[in-house]
């Protein structure tokens, strides 16, 4: 029996939200995101899970792209938009990493260098989200250092959307139309713009390659997919009663006695916490999972613990298995009750949580 706080993960769900992408954009590679340690699921179990069926794997920081290479040693991996050193070059070279440029001065700093190994290299246009990429004219200028250099062996043209999970259908058509049309002046090159809302919602932005991160992990970010398309969660957070109280009129439950009982409840206290990587900020009425039927959260999390109103859950016992977020209650239904998104939520489960990959 496992203890008080674990994650299970679902192999066989994280392949159907690939199949998905897959259906939905048919034809393209996939770059899958690996950053933050696979969203929080285990970037080498979800490498190992995806498997062939992607065609590479993306990246936020050196540390974590070098950790993947010991693993994956014949994998494409992308290290994403980071500072771009002689110390940055010269790993990816030694590790066969592909690099995102995104300012004309690393492109500079490419073409000056000295490689042991070209790499490819993903060239990164702004087009509205302002953060990484440069502008038209940058991205001409660096496309022309770079063709010209022996430490690159292939260029890619990529961008990322602002307002991709948002109804706003044309800010998307134009920051795709930007990429489309500065690439365009430059010859024909693969392209990659679309993470997952893009690849859901936005059809004309797929290309060469499509960058899914949160849809494999099962949240659709357009809550569009449903019946045969609806992506199915990976990571179930799962805890268990440790203590059951009936409270009666005027009763408050946990620090600050924020929730107060108005008739006599039951309560459940159940064994994970804010140090486990549950929210703090979570509202009374956030849904959990108690014996397959729906509770809500009644009180103020605290480190270890947290309190559920299970009164109308049948047959409710201490060592019952609670499901905070994953099957029943999705990690963005939680979310949302936190003024968050599914992002953090799986990326901030803590160490000390045990972790069971099917
Ligand atoms: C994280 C990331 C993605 C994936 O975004 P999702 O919304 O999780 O699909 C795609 N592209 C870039 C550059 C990213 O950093």
């Amino acid at each position: 029996m496992h203890n008080t706080t674990w994650l299970e993960f679902d192999a066989a769900a994280l392949r159907h939200n690939l199949a998905i992408v897959k259906q939905l954009a048919p034809g393209g590679a996939i770059l899958a995101m690996l950053k933050a340690n696979g969203y929080g699921h285990g970037a080498n179990w979800v490498a190992d899970t995806l498997g062939e069926r992607a065609q590479g794997f993306g990246l936020a920081r050196l540390c974590e792209a070098l950790a993947l290479r010991e693993h994956a040693p014949s994998k494409r991996l992308l290290l994403l938009g980071t500072l771009v050193d002689d110390n940055t070059l010269k790993h990816c070279a030694e590790a066969r990493l592909d690099l995102v440029i995104h300012r004309l001065e690393d492109a500079q700093r490419l073409a000056d260098t000295r490689l042991t190994t070209p790499l490819s290299i993903w060239l990164k246009r702004n087009v509205g989200m302002n953060r990484l990429g440069m502008s038209h004219e940058d991205f001409v200028a660096a496309q022309q250092l770079l063709v010209g250099s022996k430490n690159v062996k292939e260029v890619i043209h990529m961008s990322h959307f602002s307002d991709a999970d948002t109804p706003r259908a044309e800010v998307t058509e134009e920051q795709a139309e930007r990429l489309f049309s500065s690439s365009r002046a430059l010859g024909t090159f693969p392209l990659s713009l679309a993470n997952s809302a893009a690849i859901i919602a936005h059809p004309h932005t797929h290309a060469q390659w499509q960058r899914p991160g949160i849809m494999l992990y099962g949240d659709d970010p357009t809550g569009t997919l449903t019946g045969d398309n609806a992506l199915r969660p990976v990571m179930h957070f799962k805890s268990r009663i440790i203590a059951l109280k009936t409270v009666h009129p005027g009763d408050g439950v946990g620090y600050g006695r924020r929730w107060q009982a108005r008739e006599q409840r039951l309560i459940a206290t159940i064994g994970a916490g804010y140090a486990d990587g549950y929210p703090r900020h979570a509202t009374d009425g956030t849904p959990l999972m108690v014996n397959g039927q729906r509770a809500s959260l009644a009180g103020r999390v605290s480190m270890d613990l947290l309190t559920a109103d299970v009164t109308d859950v049948d047959h409710v016992k201490v060592g019952d298995e609670v499901t905070l977020w994953g099957q029943g209650v999705s990690a963005a239904e939680v979310a949302e009750r936190c003024g968050t998104i599914s992002y953090e939520l799986f990326t901030q489960v803590s160490s000390r949580v045990e972790r069971y990959y099917d």
